[in-house]
């Protein structure tokens, strides 16, 4: 025991260290198992999530978070949850859903784009593949955020043209105070 006003000892700071990393996990995994946390986070971290709450490097942007959780601009979260478009259709391609999925793997759009993450994660780039290859080295979690960043800039580019158009359907035109937006996209992950 300390005595009040005294520094803790280190193996106090392990257990409390310990104890907060136990917290964490416990409740990443009642979040991973509710609803709220969307069927492909679930998916894709679940299976890793002791070494994604360890992992020691590997920061999350907007756009990285947005293809781990399908909280953005794809237009199938578009349409189905946001409810700014009128399809789920893939404006790049018109592939009939645009999911992350077809994004990442599928859309001839990103082709240029996917050749470095095909090159240090493989030929497979389901997202719990790439979650895992990303936690096995910074090189592949830099070249999967690249990609996210790269296609995910271009994506919101495109939405944002199409919400200026002057003839767009009403729903997916550009609302005034637009602001909020990243919020609004922005899934609850740490
Ligand atoms: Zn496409």
């Amino acid at each position: 025991m300390q005595a009040r006003g005294e520094r803790p000892s280190a193996e106090d700071l392990e257990r409390i260290r310990a104890a907060g990393r136990a917290a964490l996990i416990r409740k990443w995994t009642e979040d991973l198992e509710a609803p709220v946390a969307g069927l492909v986070t679930v998916e894709a971290v679940r299976s890793h999530l002791i070494r994604w709450v360890d992992r020691r490097y590997g920061s999350l942007s907007y756009r990285l978070v947005q293809v781990l959780t399908g909280h953005g601009y794809f237009g199938e979260y578009l349409h189905r949850v946001a409810g700014r478009e009128t399809t789920p259709v893939c404006h790049e391609c018109g592939a009939p859903v645009d999911t992350v999925r077809h994004t990442v793997t599928e859309c001839a759009a990103w082709g240029p784009q996917r050749h470095s993450p095909t090159a240090v994660v493989g030929g497979d780039l389901s997202l719990s593949t790439i979650v895992g290859a990303m936690l096995d080295s910074q090189r592949c979690w830099d070249a999967t955020a690249s990609f996210c960043e790269s296609v995910l800039s271009h994506k919101e580019a495109s939405e944002r043209l199409r919400e200026d158009d002057p003839l767009a359907d009403p729903l997916r035109r550009r609302r005034l105070g637009r602001r909020r937006r990243q919020s609004h996209l922005l899934p609850p992950l740490q």
